[in-house]
């Protein structure tokens, strides 16, 4: 007889015995990476122009930050002010994820205040690209062309914002304050 083994982390829905988590490497977790406890919620601000490339290949590593090539991230209300600096002043994407912020996968500095942002701030470049994972989208001032599909993630619209694909999230988030504090 055939039985389905069953791993023990938690929500999950494959048939699988074990559970990798590939953030913080346990072969046998309890927990989807999502809620890894190594991990912490950080945010990466773009324009909303790059919403497409996210979706399909993940974020992009900067070539140049101050801290290297490397992914860069900013607690949500920074993140915001760097995507309206960088983009239009309106249209933007701000990315939600959970990201492995030991010093073996990722540098963290303050940085001087810059585009919006008037105060310094702290900013995380995980430099091993496996370590984060994307639990949500906050979308502005858009329109997405394409498929969003983050199954168990967060999805903050503002009201200006439309999706032209079909859509598969876990939980529509109403306010852009609840989005951006978690
Ligand atoms: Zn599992
Ligand atoms: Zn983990």
């Amino acid at each position: 007889m055939n039985r389905t083994q069953k791993c023990k982390a938690n929500g999950c829905d494959q048939t699988h015995s074990k559970h990798y988590c590939k953030l913080c490497e346990d072969k046998n977790s309890n927990h989807l990476a999502r809620n890894c406890p190594d991990a912490i919620t950080l945010y990466h601000g773009t324009p909303f122009d790059n919403i497409k490339s996210i979706i399909d290949n993940g974020l992009r590593a900067s070539t140049g930050g101050c801290l290297g090539q490397g992914i860069y991230f900013a607690k949500g209300q920074e993140a915001k002010e760097v995507s309206i600096g960088k983009g239009d002043g309106k249209k933007m994407a701000i990315i939600k994820c959970k990201v492995n912020v030991d010093p073996k996968y990722c540098k963290t500095a303050q940085h001087s205040a810059w585009l919006g942002i008037k105060h310094e701030f702290q900013e995380w470049c995980l430099t091993d690209y496996t370590k984060y994972r994307i639990i949500g989208f906050g979308v502005i001032d858009g329109v997405v062309n394409g498929d969003i599909s983050l199954p168990r993630g967060e999805i903050y619209y503002n009201s200006d914002t439309l999706c032209t694909g079909k859509e598969n999230y876990g939980k529509k988030i109403v306010s852009e304050y609840d989005f951006l504090n978690d």
